[in-house]
């Protein structure tokens, strides 16, 4: 199990120190940015869509590592994907990261982000995890702004 845990870290040290998609995309069709207060966690989320298909994805922004390497992993695992696909992937990930702690989570559709599973026992770091995907959903629903995770 350790070893395990060894290697999510390691994925979630990596997209910290390397972040994928990073920086501000020219042209967005959306913008949101996401505050959690009780990290410090901020960032920019830049969107590109055409019809209902994310043709483009990046962010930018400071924060703890686990923020940012959910913004990263986010990024990539929605890019390319239809909005009903981004939105069904964060259903699945809020479940994941607010199952009790004990009980089986169902990460099998989640592919690299089930390396957020750990966060469940620390209930500060989930709304870390979390606010890239609050941030994408404000997005996508065109809200934009400034979406807070309190
Ligand atoms: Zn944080």
């Amino acid at each position: 199990m350790s070893d395990l845990t060894d290697l999510y870290q390691e994925v979630i040290l990596d997209h910290n120190r390397r972040p994928r998609n990073w920086g501000a995309l020219p042209d967005p069709s959306r913008t949101a940015s996401g505050h959690n207060p009780l990290c410090g966690d901020k960032l920019t989320l830049y969107v590109r869509l055409d019809a209902d298909r994310i043709t483009g994805i990046s962010f930018e922004g400071s924060g703890c590592a686990i923020s940012k390497a959910s913004a990263s992993l986010m990024t990539d695992a929605v890019k390319g994907g239809t909005i009903d696909q981004a939105t069904a992937l964060f259903d699945r990930f809020h479940a994941m990261v607010t199952t009790p702690i004990g009980q089986p989570v169902d990460d099998a559709a989640l592919g690299k982000l089930a390396v957020f599973a750990g966060v469940r026992e620390f209930p500060v770091r989930v709304k870390c995890a979390s606010l890239a995907w609050h941030t994408l959903k404000a997005a996508l629903g065109g809200a934009g702004g400034t979406i807070k995770t309190e």
